[in-house]
């Protein structure tokens, strides 16, 4: 019996959607048959958290998300996924209000990038995933170099994320406007590109850029599957 999967989404409803979608549709790719792990979604009101980071209080997200993953843990979830780069801000306290594991997208995709022989990459994200340390430093314990678009550009990237792509609309001037921020990064040396934010990958894929891609929802998707599989 697979391990039944708890998402903690709605960060926003565009990616969760399509966590949801990675996972049974990659089960079924690999197995042929609709055998896929019983999944769980809170799916949070998302304004909230919009508004407590821009306020700065990340003791409410924390809260609000401690109480969610004890939700799904109740209702019988083996482990959990925050399924957004930027509410990892708040990972250990989420972990430490439930018993149950956390899958986090950090330790994901630092293996991902290991795994390819990068240890210098670029990172797309929400201005606090490109702007607090907790995402660069936990790449950093793994021994990989993280680069930031310059001042203007994150803001670019930022405002795309909640105007844009959170309510699912994608746009080709937006798109040419992330390629051009990428092949910055590029030239400063970055060896592939961290898509640090999980609706990112709804603009922007490998056929936009020169260089490899890490698409954060595909690769935590996948290893929610992974584990799910793995045996109890
Ligand atoms: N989904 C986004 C991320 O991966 C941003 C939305 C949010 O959680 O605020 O960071």
């Amino acid at each position: 019996m697979a391990k039944r999967i708890g998402i903690l989404g709605g960060m926003s409803p565009e990616s969760t959607a399509a966590y949801y979608e990675i996972i049974t549709r990659t089960y079924t790719e690999r197995f042929g048959d609709y055998g896929y792990p019983e999944i769980l979604i809170y799916s949070v009101s998302f304004q909230s958290y919009v508004d407590w980071p821009n306020a700065g209080r990340w003791d409410l997200v924390a809260e609000g998300l401690r109480q969610a993953g004890r939700t799904l843990e109740a209702a019988g979830a083996d482990f959990l996924l925050i399924a957004t780069n930027t509410m990892h801000m708040v990972f250990d306290e989420v972990q430490a209000g439930v018993t149950i594991p956390v899958l986090s997208l950090l330790d994901v995709v630092s293996e991902a990038i290991l795994a390819r022989g990068m240890t210098r990459v670029g990172l797309l994200g929400t201005r606090f995933t490109m702007e607090k340390p907790f995402y660069q430093d936990a790449l950093a314990r793994r021994g990989i170099t993280v680069l930031t678009p310059d001042a203007e550009d994150r803001v670019y990237v930022h405002r795309v994320i909640y105007e844009e792509l959170v309510a699912g609309q994608i746009l080709d001037a937006s798109r040419a406007g992330y390629q051009r921020v990428v092949e910055k990064l590029v030239a400063r040396g970055a060896e592939g590109i961290i898509l640090g934010c999980t609706e990112i990958p709804l603009l922007i894929t490998e056929a936009d850029v020169a260089v490899p891609l890490f698409d954060t929802t595909r690769l935590h998707a996948e290893a929610a599957l992974e584990y799910a599989l793995a045996s109890v």
